[in-house]
């Protein structure tokens, strides 16, 4: 669903292609970078990101409605700056209106995966230093959908963590180890990407929210951004004694990463938002104890005293200088370098690929080895031959992987031709020579150490 808005709307400025291309609208960041107003301010950019559908755009519909509440805009620009928190102040205006700005949707349709700015700027003086900023909403579409390779996700999600501030990453009822590693990857594919320009921070990027929806367990971790940090302190970035050393590398680069990560949790907004297909979005048939949390984390995130400019290298940059570098980076994306990046992407899941296919492989001969007693001809081979490779197989297609469905059947072809040959060579042995006696010794001292 979607309203017109008075002020503005969602541009398109970077978008993948259905042959895997990201395709940039150069002119549309110039337009939105480049205006008179907006090409000397420092900048901040609010982001959002995560899958389809999970409440996103509906929740930056509304941070649009705190903002056009408090700030003057390049379209609204007579709306007076005010800053001083009056309570219950009714920044979401009226109750019974539908909501809009960011398309969002209650039925299935899947939106392209790519980064959409809302093509009002939000403008802010700050009182202290009469410093003017420049405050960019942007929506990023496709992290976790799985329809997406994790290819085309990871630089989706790169250039939104290169470009945001403030990025908040929407995920639905918990954080998942498959997520955080997820984060790891795209983080250091981002950063790889910093240092290909010439960048060597420490932390690159600035703030991450972990913004989780729907959760269900505020018996143990309280609703808000407490009980977040809590959650996140003490289940998921904890790293406990019996973890293993991958588990803990994630994490540790997950936090050297980002200069904060903060971490809220929100209830389910009711049935009303999650099932009526006609709900357009108003507050008033949102769960009480919903729209308090959402207003508070609403406000928390986009107080300016909160807000966080966008940093490269260290150094705030401006509207232009921020747009220059938007471009640099994309064509670091484009360029000769990019196969070297994605060689970073490809060893990984290379790795993890061929430490699956080891272990499908060493079951393969491990139960051949353990059934060799019922081998007594050439029909009985084969048919142990199968039943153990269906298994192998089975394994493979059971165990998480890295990578994407291309990469599934590549390295599933890969495990298949490996235990053929293995086969090949234990019948064209005979499975009574030297080099199988050999073969299964070394299996029996495997299984030995193992028991
Ligand atoms: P996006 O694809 O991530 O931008 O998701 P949308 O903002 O378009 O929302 C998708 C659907 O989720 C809509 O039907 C919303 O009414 C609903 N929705 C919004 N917020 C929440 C939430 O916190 N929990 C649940 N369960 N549904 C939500
Ligand atoms: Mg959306």
């Amino acid at each position: 669903m979607s309203f017109d808005h008075p002020y503005g709307k969602p541009v398109s400025v970077f978008r993948t292609t259905d042959n895997k291309e990201v395709i940039v609208e150069e002119e549309e960041l110039e337009t939105l970078f480049g205006h008179p107003e907006i090409q000397d301010r420092k900048i901040v950019i609010f982001s959002t990101i995560g899958a389809f559908r999970g409440g996103k755009s509906f929740f930056l519909d509304y941070c649009l409605r705190f903002l056009y509440a408090h700030f003057p805009s390049i379209n609204n620009p007579n709306k007076k700056s005010q800053f001083i928190f009056k309570k219950n102040e009714n920044w979401m205006g009226n109750k019974d209106d539908p909501l809009n700005g960011f398309s969002w949707v209650s039925g299935t349709k899947r939106d392209t995966t790519g980064i959409i700015i809302w093509s009002d700027i939000f403008l802010h003086t700050i009182d202290t230093t009469g410093e003017k900023i420049a405050i960019f909403v942007i929506d990023t579409q496709g992290l976790f959908d799985t329809e997406s390779t994790p290819t085309d996700n990871s630089r989706i999600f790169a250039l939104g963590t290169l470009i945001s501030s403030i990025q908040v990453l929407n995920l639905k009822n918990r954080i998942q180890e498959d997520q955080l590693q997820y984060l790891q990857f795209a983080t250091n594919y981002a950063k790889f990407n910093v240092e290909q320009a010439g960048e060597t921070n420490e932390n690159p990027f600035q703030n991450l929210t972990f913004l989780i929806r729907d959760w269900e367990n505020d018996e143990d971790f309280a609703f808000g951004i407490d009980g977040g940090k809590q959650y996140f302190e003490e289940e998921v970035l904890k790293i406990k004694p019996s973890q293993k050393g991958e588990l803990i590398s994630v994490r540790e680069s997950i936090r050297s990463s980002f200069e904060t990560i903060e971490c809220c949790l929100l209830p389910h907004p009711g049935k009303h938002v999650s099932r009526i297909k006609e709900y357009d979005g108003r507050w008033s048939s949102m769960d009480e104890e919903f729209k308090e949390e959402l207003e508070k984390i609403i406000e928390l995130l986009l107080l300016p005293k909160n807000m966080v400019l966008k940093k490269v290298n260290g150094q705030e940059l401006t509207g232009m200088e921020l747009k220059d570098y938007i471009m640099q980076f994309f064509k670091i994306f484009q360029s000769d370098d990019i196969p070297e990046t994605l060689t970073i992407y490809e060893l990984t899941v290379e790795s993890n690929m061929n430490s699956l296919i080891k272990k499908c492989i060493d079951d393969y001969k491990k139960t051949m080895y353990r059934n060799r007693e019922l081998i007594s001809n050439e029909e009985s081979i084969q048919i142990m031959h199968k039943n153990c490779k269906d298994r192998a197989l089975e394994l493979f297609n059971k165990e998480r992987k890295m990578g994407s469905i291309d990469h599934e059947e590549k390295f599933k072809a890969k495990l298949n031709s490996e235990i053929d040959s293995i086969f090949n060579f234990f019948a064209s042995q005979n499975f009574l020579s030297q080099a199988v006696e050999e073969e299964v010794a070394r299996q029996q001292a495997l299984l030995d150490r193992e028991t």
